[in-house]
């Protein structure tokens, strides 16, 4: 292949621990080969949030500079439920989502990944009406164009956020260039929206986000390995290849042209089972200078 038919391949990269001060994120994804990188922008368990101090974002801001990092996004802490009918947790739900996507705001991050949750036993018109007044909110109070990302869910129980179509009601519904979406490859399969990612099963996937949201909209992919079986409606991470999905389905993936502008974002065990390591970092890159 000569220099001028190089390929340009997806940014690889992982969640990552920012615990100790926001500037380690950095040295951790350096040391796994990380070029784009997701953290909490807070504890992940809390409902108290604080904002990161000046100085703490201003080391940050230093250590990126000089860094192979191009991209990072937030993911929102777990108790977040923006389809939960019950009005003082959705209360705190909102004030909990914009907290972070203030954080995200004030270290250059490109959003806040988030899961939206579910309102158990209503319609699911009823919920996305409700989920959309609660995003909406969010949006407004938080100026600039840090985006709300939705990222789809494992199913089961009411959970809202499964399918291309339902995620895309609730993005005509906003209106908003600031709502994008991140597709989690163990969460598709494990809701049931793909069962195995063979060639044509995983365009006909993007294909269908393509057609509801535009596939521009689909910034980041999630990319994990299933420890549960097609359909299992649980959400359980494996490293690449060790899983249902398996690394034949990942090599399938790496050739998907409707992939290749998203930054693709290990959340795996690791295989010391100490988080997403330099050994899936590399196992990814590898399916790209493969090609
Ligand atoms: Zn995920």
């Amino acid at each position: 292949m000569t220099s001028s038919l190089k390929k340009t391949s997806p940014r690889i990269g992982a969640h990552v621990s920012a615990a100790g001060g926001l500037k380690n994120c950095i040295a951790n994804a350096e040391n796994i080969g990380a070029t784009c990188i997701q953290i909490f922008g807070a504890s992940p368990r809390q409902w108290n949030t604080s904002m990161p101090s000046e100085e703490d974002v201003r080391a940050y801001h230093e250590t990126l500079k000089k860094s192979i990092v191009e991209a990072i996004y937030l993911h929102a802490p777990y108790l977040v439920n923006l389809a939960t009918l019950d009005k003082e947790m959705l209360k705190k739900s909102v004030a909990l989502l914009t907290a972070h996507l203030k954080i995200a705001d004030s270290i250059g991050a490109r959003g806040v990944i988030f899961h939206i949750g579910s309102g158990k036993g209503r319609q699911k018109e009823f919920m996305t009406a409700h989920v959309v007044e609660a995003m909406k909110e969010i949006l407004s109070s938080v100026h600039g164009d840090t985006q709300l990302i939705i990222e789809n869910c494992a199913g089961g129980g009411d959970r809202i956020g499964v399918t291309a179509k339902e995620i895309g009601d609730i993005i005509r519904k906003i209106g908003s260039p600031r709502v994008t979406v991140c597709i989690d490859t163990a969460h598709a399969f494990e809701a049931g929206i793909i069962d195995e990612y063979s060639a044509e099963k995983i365009h006909a996937l993007f294909d269908e986000f393509d057609k509801e949201i535009g596939i521009d909209r689909v910034v980041a992919l999630h990319v994990n390995d299933s420890k549960t079986a097609f359909n299992s409606h649980h959400d359980r991470h494996e490293n690449i290849g060790e899983g249902y999905i398996g690394l034949e389905g990942f090599k399938n993936l790496a050739r998907e042209p409707l992939v290749q502008h998203m930054d693709w974002i290990l959340e795996v065990p690791g295989f010391d089972d100490t988080g997403p390591d330099k050994k899936n970092v590399d196992i990814l890159k590898k399916l790209f200078s493969s090609l």
